[in-house]
């Protein structure tokens, strides 16, 4: 059997044909042109499909946004992609294409990857977070993503741990993502020392042995470890993946897991804090072991 696996992303959409053994047979980058909106964004997937539709057996979606993932549909989407909520993806291909089709959020898409074939390979429970502009989360239960009754579990981003803090994009004030995102720490960075630097270059060695800006990324790491520590009062899980670029930059992940450990409860030494493995096919691997699923369903 073949799966056509689309990812798509806020800049980018990734696909390509992804063989049985989920062995990914050809892929290919087009623009997102996200600000184009939801229907514009449809269209394209659409034509995506069409191309493709008569030589695979089912299709794997994964896309930024709440998913309502039995129904294949956009709950939720910030205003990166305008109208894009209420788009029935699902409904949509199958009106056309007799093709079983699974629509995932990309968070949850990228941690059933981890599961299946990366870092968390072995375990049934897991969490999953994920750091850049924002704070993905992902809750791995039982084998499979936990989606709560609305499909909005897991949106570890925020979580509230300024109580009054900074106002986020989602209406609350103080969530985890205004201060342990990637881009919080470029904004600090900047509050700081008047640089503007993205992630990378905080970490290049004349910025990170910079006294203040090396200040900054450790008090950016203790907020990055505020809100896991309550994730591991909650859920005590054997397992957290970390994603994102900036955890590629070994200091972080070392420190994280450093600090952790060396707290005194058992549920900290031992929680094993993991770099996630899959990179940039974590979306569309995900989406197509999905579709497979599905497939196997009928
Ligand atoms: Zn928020």
């Amino acid at each position: 059997m073949k799966i056509l696996a689309i990812d798509i992303g806020g800049t980018a959409i990734k696909y390509g044909v992804v063989n049985e053994d989920f062995t990914v047979a050809q892929s290919f980058e087009v623009p997102t042109e996200a600000n184009l909106g939801g229907p514009h964004l449809m269209h394209k997937i659409m034509t995506i499909v069409g191309e493709y539709a008569d030589e695979v057996d089912c299709v794997g979606i994964s896309t930024a946004g709440q998913v309502n993932s039995e129904l294949g549909k956009i709950i939720f989407a910030s205003e990166n992609i305008p109208n894009y909520t209420g788009i029935e993806i699902k409904k949509t291909i199958q009106k056309k294409y007799n093709l079983p089709v699974k629509v995932e959020n990309d968070v949850n898409s990228a941690a059933t990857a981890e599961a299946v074939f990366g870092a968390a390979q072995g375990y049934s429970d897991f969490l999953c977070l994920t750091y850049g502009t924002g704070v993905g989360g992902a809750l791995w239960l039982n084998n499979k993503i936990y989606t709560g009754e609305y499909f909005s579990a897991g949106e570890f981003g925020h979580i509230v741990t300024h109580t009054g803090g900074k106002k986020c994009t989602c209406g609350n004030n103080g969530c985890y993502e205004m201060y342990a995102s990637t881009r919080a720490l470029a904004n600090a960075v900047h509050e700081a020392t008047g640089k503007t630097l993205t992630g990378r270059e905080i970490f290049e060695p004349e910025n990170f042995n910079n006294v203040t800006i090396h200040s900054v990324i450790d008090n950016w790491i203790e907020e990055i470890i505020g809100g896991l520590t309550t994730l591991i009062f909650i859920f005590n899980p054997p397992c957290i993946v970390l994603g994102g670029g900036i955890m590629n930059e070994d200091y972080v992940i070392t420190e994280i897991a450093r600090r952790i450990h060396a707290r005194p409860m058992h549920s900290f030494r031992e929680v094993q804090i993991k770099k996630a493995a899959m990179k940039n096919q974590a979306g569309m691997l995900g989406a197509a072991y999905l579709a497979k699923q599905e497939f196997e369903k009928k």
